[in-house]
C-alpha cells in the first residue's frame, strides 16, 4: 500500500482485513535484527528494516576504536537462540562481535529485509497506521513501527570553548578515523570512561606521547580476559547444553553481584569497592597518582569499568594523566586551567553518548499531533520501557527505563521482543485495531520506578553519569533484571487501551 491510498478513521486495520501487518523496524543492530528473526518465527513476514548506515551492527559497527571489547562475557553476550561455541575470548573484541552479527544476518536471511543507507526522517500516526517517511522511499504506510535505535548511539561532543579551532586531527571515539596514524604522534584523549580506558591501554605503546584528560576518576576492576582453546570450542560444539549452562552461570554471577550492588545491597557494593581499591593499590604504587585515580563517590554509581591495561599504561614514561580541568581547546592543543598548553597532533574525544535521545532527533508524531519530544518534555519515560500513551502500535526497544543495568542488553531486548509479539498476536487473534498503554498505567509504573530508583547507587552514590536524565534521576530500571524478565513474560492487557 502506498500513501496515496486514502486513510480514514479506523479503516485499514490489518487484523480485520485478514492480511499480514506491514511492520517497519528502525535500526539493524542486535535489537532490530532480533526483531526480524522473532517476528518471522511468529509468522509475520511483511517486514522492512530501515538502517541509516551502509552496514548492520549498531554500536558494534560504529565503534571500531583500538582495544574495543565487550565487558559482558561472550557466552552471555549473544542471542539465546543462536549461541556461539566458537568465541575466541572470554570477553570478545569488537570485530568478532560484529562478525557474529554478520553471520546471524546471513544464516537467518536478514539482508532482504534491510534497507541500508535509508534513514527515517519522520513518523506520523494516522490511526491505526503510521506514515513513515524515509530518505530513499519518501512516504509509506505501516501498521506497526518498532524503534530499535539503541541507546549509546549519538556521540556526545564536549562543550569546551574552542573545540572547533583545533588544527590537528580530532574525532570522537565512536567515529574513529583509521586514516590517522598514531605512531610517534602527540595524542590527547578526553575522558576516562569504559571507552577511554580501553583506548589508552591499546595505543599507549605506539604513540609518541599521550595526555589523558581526566575530569572524574572512575572505579576500575581487572578484566579477567582469557583466550579459549580449540579443545574447549570443540567441547562446546559437541555438547551444546554446556553453552546454556555457562551462559546462565555468568548471568547469575553478574546480576547477583553488580546487579545487587547497584540496588541497595551494601555488602555487595562494599565488596566491589574493596576489589577496586585493592586493584588500584596493586597496580599503582605511586601514592600521588593513586590519589588522583581514587574516586570520591561509591563504586557502581557510574558504570563500573573492567580494564586491566589502563593503570599500567598511565605509568609509562610517555603517558601523562592530566587532572587539571580543561580551560579551552586551541589550534595546537588543550589549554588547562593552570595555564599549561598541552600540544597535540591528534585529539580523541572519548566523551560518551547522548543517551537520553533515544529515537530523537527523528520526529515522532502521535495522536492529536503530539510529538514524542513534547510528550517527554526533556524527561523521556515509557510504559514498561517500551510504549507510550497516545502513540499506538509503536514500540521502542531499550527505550526509557527499559535499559537494565549490569546485564546483557541482547537478552533484555529478546524479552522485549517477546512482549511486543504477544501484543501483536493479541491484535491478530481478537481482530483489534490498535494498542497503546493507558495513561494511568504509564503514570503508575513510572511513579513506582521513581520511588524505587532513589536507593540505587546510580541515584545516591554521589556521582554524575550518562544514566541520569536532566532532572538528575537515573533513567534506568530500578529492580533486578529477573523482575523485568517476568514483566516481559506476562503482558497485562489491563494496562493497555485495546481499540477494536
Ligand atoms: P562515558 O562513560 O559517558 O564516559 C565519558 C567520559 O568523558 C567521562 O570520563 C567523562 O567525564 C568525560 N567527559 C565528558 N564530557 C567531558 C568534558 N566536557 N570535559 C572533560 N571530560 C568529559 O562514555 P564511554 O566511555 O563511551 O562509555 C559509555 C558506555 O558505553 C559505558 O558506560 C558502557 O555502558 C558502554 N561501553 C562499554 C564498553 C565495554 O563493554 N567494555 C566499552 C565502551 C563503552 P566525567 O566522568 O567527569 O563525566
Amino acid at each position: 500500500m502506498n500513501v496515496n491510498t486514502p486513510i480514514s478513521g479506523l479503516e485499514h486495520a490489518w487484523a480485520k482485513e485478514g492480511r499480514q501487518p506491514r511492520i517497519a523496524i528502525i535500526g539493524a543492530g542486535f535489537s532490530g535484527m532480533g526483531s526480524i528473526i522473532k517476528l518471522r518465527e511468529a509468522g509475520y513476514t511483511d517486514i522492512t528494516c530501515f538502517e541509516r548506515e551502509d552496514k548492520l551492527g549498531g554500536t558494534w559497527r560504529d565503534n571500531t576504536y583500538p582495544g574495543l571489547s565487550c565487558d559482558v562475557p561472550s557466552h552471555w553476550y549473544s542471542y539465546s537462540f543462536d549461541l556461539n561455541p566458537d568465541w575466541s575470548y572470554r570477553f570478545s573484541y569488537g570485530p568478532e562481535i560484529w562478525a557474529y552479527q554478520e553471520k546471524i544476518a546471513r544464516k537467518y536471511d536478514l539482508f532482504p529485509a534491510i534497507q541500508f543507507n535509508n534513514a527515517i526522517r519522520k513518523l506520523t500516526y494516522l490511526g491505526p497506521q503510521w506514515k513513515v517517511e524515509s530518505e530513499k522511499n519518501g512516504e509509506e504506510i505501516f501498521d506497526f513501527v518498532i524503534a530499535a535505535t539503541g541507546v549509546l548511539v549519538n556521540p556526545a561532543y564536549p562543550d569546551i570553548p574552542g573545540l572547533d579551532s583545533f588544527k590537528g586531527h580530532m574525532f570522537h571515539s565512536a567515529r574513529w578515523n583509521h586514516d590517522v596514524a598514531l605512531q610517534g604522534k602527540r595524542v590527547g584523549i578526553i575522558g576516562t570512561g569504559s571507552t577511554a580506558c580501553q583506548i589508552v591501554g591499546a595505543i599507549a605503546e605506539e604513540v609518541g606521547h599521550l595526555d589523558v584528560f581526566q575530569r572524574t576518576p572512575h572505579w576500575v576492576v581487572p578484566m579477567p580476559q582469557k583466550k579459549y582453546s580449540k579443545a574447549w570450542q570443540t567441547l562446546l560444539r559437541i555438547f551444546p547444553p554446556l553453552q546454556m549452562f555457562i551462559r546462565n552461570f555468568i548471568r547469575r554471577r553478574m546480576e547477583g553481584s553488580f546487579g545487587k550492588a547497584t540496588l541497595g545491597d551494601e555488602a555487595e557494593q562494599q565488596k566491589i569497592q574493596e576489589a577496586c581499591l585493592q586493584f588500584l593499590e596493586q597496580q599503582v604504587p605511586d601514592p600521588e597518582l593513586r590519589k588522583k585515580l581514587t574516586p570520591n563517590y561509591k563504586a557502581t554509581c557510574k558504570r563500573l569499568i573492567l580494564c586491566s591495561d589502563f593503570y599500567p599504561a598511565l605509568q609509562r614514561d610517555n603517558v601523562d594523566l592530566v587532572t587539571e580541568s580543561i580551560d579551552a581547546i586551541e589550534p595546537v592543543g588543550v589549554r588547562t586551567k593552570d595555564g599549561e598548553l598541552h600540544e597535540l597532533d591528534v585529539l580523541v574525544l572519548a566523551t560518551g553518548f547522548r543517551a537520553g535521545d533515544f529515537i530523537l532527533p527523528t520526529e515522532v508524531i502521535g495522536e492529536n499531533g503530539l510529538s514524542l519530544r513534547d510528550f517527554w518534555h526533556g524527561l523521556p519515560r515509557a510504559h514498561r520501557g517500551m510504549t507510550f500513551p497516545g502513540f499506538p502500535n509503536f514500540w521502542m526497544l531499550e527505550g526509557p527505563t527499559g535499559v537494565i543495568g549490569n546485564t546483557c542488553l541482547i537478552d533484555i531486548s529478546e524479552h522485549q521482543i517477546g512482549y511486543m509479539i504477544a501484543a501483536i498476536n493479541k491484535i491478530r487473534d481478537d481482530k483489534l485495531v490498535a494498542i497503546a498503554p493507558k495513561m494511568e498505567a504509564f503514570e503508575g509504573y513510572n511513579a513506582r520506578i521513581a520511588e524505587a530508583i532513589k536507593t540505587s547507587t546510580w541515584a545516591s552514590g554521589g556521582c554524575s553519569s550518562w544514566y541520569l536524565d536532566p532532572s538528575g534521576t537515573p533513567n534506568i530500571y530500578p529492580w533486578l533484571p529477573d523482575a523485568y524478565r517476568d514483566d516481559m513474560k506476562n503482558i497485562d492487557f489491563t494496562e493497555y487501551e485495546l481499540v477494536s
